[in-house]
């Protein structure tokens, strides 16, 4: 038997969910203020309907006003960005969210470029990555390394600083920024991804492990020092012995819990940060908008 953490990001998003809910009943006692996050969903890709429905149902759990907007999958680029530029004109709208990826002819990038910086609640945007790599407390953060270090600082009881952190995948979504927000809280980083050489030396190495690749249980026992946090957002659908399905992170669980000190399951580690870190970030950006401080 191990005896690592198994770090519940269920209980810990429900908390943050909580936490957010405890805001938004404030602000609209308060200040009149009823934060709101429009979502946009082009075409009928399986999953990002099964995301946006959450992201849609959490929302309202909270108490903040939900604006859905679904489009058939052949909308035109334009008429994407004229949708966008009414959002951001829209002051009952604080956060926009893009559900990706978007169909082949629309460009991702320009589509995340027209979203206000100051609603651009998953941190995708240009500016708000500069904020990030700055180290600008006005940044919005994507979500998903946000949650990541949310659990990360509450294991470690606060203070990230001297650690040895290692971030296995360099995406704009995930990699980067998990490098970033660590970077800040004055780790030690090093990111490695497919052309790295020697990757389970490096990642031997690390205190924090943050695993963001989209492969399989590939981050084995002998990968990790004793002790290390491993933080696992890998989310991989395999096939099981009896022909059933299920999901696996990118690190090996059974294995790595023997050796790590902490861990996060798959599922019920990451993932359900991501959706409470949405819901974080909204509050964030209507108290910003509306130049109020934000309920503690
Ligand atoms: P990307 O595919 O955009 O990036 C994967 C990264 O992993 C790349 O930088 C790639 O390197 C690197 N990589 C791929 N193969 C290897 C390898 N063999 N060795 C080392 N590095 C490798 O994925 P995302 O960052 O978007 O997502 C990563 C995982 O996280 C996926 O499983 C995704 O489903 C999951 N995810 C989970 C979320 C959650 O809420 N829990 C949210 C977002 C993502 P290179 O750049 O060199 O190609």
């Amino acid at each position: 038997m191990s005896d690592a953490k198994i770090i519940d990001g269920k209980a810990f998003a429900q908390n943050v969910r909580k936490r957010v809910a405890k805001q938004v009943e404030e602000l609209k006692h308060y200040e009149n203020l009823t934060p709101g996050l429009a979502v946009v969903l082009v075409g009928e890709d399986p999953a990002s309907q099964v995301y946006v429905r959450n992201k849609v149902k959490q929302t309202e759990e909270c108490g903040m006003k939900s604006l859905e907007y679904r489009r058939d999958p052949d909308i035109s680029e334009q008429e994407l960005l004229t949708l966008v530029q009414s959002l951001n004109e829209n002051p009952e709208v604080h956060g926009i969210l893009v559900q990706l990826p978007l169909p082949k002819h629309i460009s991702e990038e320009k589509v995340i470029e027209a979203i206000a910086p100051e609603k651009d609640v998953d941190g995708f945007h240009v500016i708000n990555t500069g904020l990030l790599a700055t180290g600008s407390k006005d940044a919005m953060v994507p979500c998903t390394p946000l949650g990541c270090l949310m659990m990360l600082k509450d294991y470690f009881g606060g203070s990230l600083s001297g650690k040895r952190a290692v971030v296995v995948g360099r995406s704009n979504i995930v990699g980067k920024p998990m490098g970033a927000l660590l970077l800040n809280e004055s780790c030690t980083v090093t990111t490695v991804h497919s052309r790295t050489v020697d990757i389970e030396e490096e990642c031997r190495r690390a205190d924090i492990l943050v695993a963001a690749v989209g492969r399989a249980k590939m981050i084995k026992a002998d990968w990790v020092k004793p002790g290390a946090a491993v933080i696992d957002v890998g989310i991989n659908r395999i096939e099981t012995p009896d022909g059933k399905t299920k999901l696996v992170g990118d690190v090996d669980f059974d294995e790595v819990v023997e050796v790590a000190g902490a861990i996060t399951p798959v599922p019920g580690g990451v993932g359900p940060m991501t959706i409470a870190c949405l819901l974080a970030n909204t509050v964030t950006a209507a108290c910003r908008q509306n130049k109020i401080d934000e309920p503690k």
